[in-house]
């Protein structure tokens, strides 16, 4: 953490302006080189107008903002060059700051680097990228609600309490003799680790809905050809100013496309036609959709009204018999020829792509299916991750082992060694503990700039 490091902060691309992020210790003296001005002696936290210039040259007409450590985000001296917006001006800045002694930093670093210097805890720095990411109205509220460290703050006082129990056990255990110490009993131990199972029983809860949330609904379409899924599909995405990317490959590849369904996100994933068939292609996209079917959250099978059931219609509704799935009998405004006594067990609705609330009813089903309102309304502590969640789970699982310790008079300085790895655990949740590999893991996520 010794070089000073810089990356273009804002999206690339032909804007206003374009800022530049300059940290580590010369930030100050590398920007002096190239800027009209001195920056040297000024105080802190002030913007100075002037030029960028290469010997005599004028590159850009600039604001630099100076920050001195430690009151910024990274800890560390930091400058922001302001330049215009235009693609070859700011890589051009960059490329000076490049030649004049900074590196390029890397995916996420300018984070890493608060989170290194104690600026922010990991589960901090994992809600900036959240806040990052976040698509939909619900997704920024949490992700703010973590950056104000609620979560941290939970954890650390979970820590709190198991280091008292903790050294009281230790006293006991060390200082028998005396006899003016509180002696820890079992009922106390099972009181406290029934609080701590309450507690992290409710985070892990609190993290399916979060998922939700945070992430949306991986939605898969699936159904024989021609039955209208390519149609539902624009449909839902035309009405919700959706993002569609087509994944590069044939025309009978998957294609995915996001929505923002009522503040949350729908990622939906329309599939091949599943069918049996020797084409070789085609065989690739059908073994995805079924592959996407068992990742989903959500499937939605879509069936032709106007066709008896086939075969493969009934494979498709076995296959999807134990998930999350709405069967939708589209084209409703021709005549009906399935029977739907076939169907029994499963949200069933009707829609049609022709008229214009004819896919109402599937919105309807999927808010119900979800609770997204009740969701919606809930009040979260806080919302973990899969990281987050997966250390949570660790903890329960030794709280359990615990547990049945003590109803096997297990003695206290066995059960210390579980309560003293819960303390570990959580302590990695939050990166009191951390290794290099978690941390290059997570900061490569990021994007370069932040
Ligand atoms: P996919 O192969 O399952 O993706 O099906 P498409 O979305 O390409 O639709 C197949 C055909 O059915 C097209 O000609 C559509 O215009 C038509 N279609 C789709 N939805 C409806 C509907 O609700 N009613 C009627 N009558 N035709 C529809």
């Amino acid at each position: 953490m010794d070089d000073t490091i810089c990356a273009i902060s804002t999206a690339l691309g032909v804007g206003a302006i374009s800022i530049i992020k300059v940290s580590g210790k010369d930030a100050i003296s590398i920007v002096n080189k190239l800027f009209s001005g001195d920056i040297e002696k000024v105080d802190s936290h002030t913007i100075h107008y002037g030029f960028i210039k290469e010997n005599d040259e004028i590159i850009d007409e600039v604001l630099v903002s100076v920050m001195k450590a430690p009151k910024t985000f990274t800890r560390e001296d930091v400058v922001e060059i302001n330049c215009h917006g235009g693609i070859a001006t700011t890589n051009k800045v960059l490329e000076l700051l490049l030649t004049n002694g900074c590196r390029m930093a890397d995916p996420g670093e300018f984070t890493k680097r608060a989170f290194l210097n104690g600026r922010i805890d990991l589960m901090e720095a994992e809600a900036v990228m959240d806040l990052i990411n976040g698509k939909t109205e619900e997704a920024r509220k949490i992700a703010i609600q973590e950056l104000n460290g609620s979560g941290s703050k939970l954890i650390s006082l979970l820590r709190e309490d198991l280091v008292k129990i903790i050294s009281n056990i230790e006293v006991n255990i060390d200082y028998p003799e005396y006899n003016d110490i509180y002696v820890v009993t079992v009922n106390d131990i099972k009181e406290k680790i029934k609080y701590f199972n309450e507690k992290l029983s409710k985070i892990v809860d609190e993290y399916e809905n979060g998922k939700i949330l945070k992430e949306g609904i991986n939605t898969v379409i699936v159904g024989r050809p021609n039955v209208g899924k390519s149609s539902i599909l624009n449909k839902l995405l035309n009405d919700n100013k959706a993002i569609v990317t087509d994944i590069p490959g044939t025309t009978r590849d998957v294609v995915e496309g996001s929505i923002s369904f009522g503040g949350i996100q729908l990622n939906i994933i329309d599939t091949a036609g599943i069918r049996e068939t020797e084409d070789v292609v085609e065989r690739i996209g059908v073994e995805k959709s079924l592959s996407k079917i068992d990742e989903a959250d959500l499937v939605l099978i879509i069936l032709n009204n106007n066709e008896e059931l086939t075969k493969d219609d009934i494979e498709i509704i076995n296959k999807t018999k134990n998930k999350p799935s709405i069967i939708v009998i589209n084209k409703n405004d021709l005549e009906s020829k399935i029977d739907v006594n076939k169907l029994e067990n499963r949200n069933i609705i009707y829609t049609n792509t022709i008229d214009i609330d004819g896919i109402e009813s599937l919105k309807d089903k999927i808010s119900e299916m979800f609770k997204l309102e009740e969701l919606k309304q809930k009040d979260y502590n806080f919302i973990t991750n899969i990281r987050q969640v997966s250390k949570i789970k660790e903890c329960i699982k030794h709280i359990n082992d615990i547990k049945e310790g003590l109803d096997n008079n297990m003695p206290l300085d066995m059960i210390e060694i579980d309560l003293r790895e819960i303390w570990n655990i959580l302590g990695e949740i939050i990166g009191e503990s951390y290794s290099e590999e978690l941390l290059d893991e997570l900061f490569s996520k990021f994007c370069v700039g932040k």
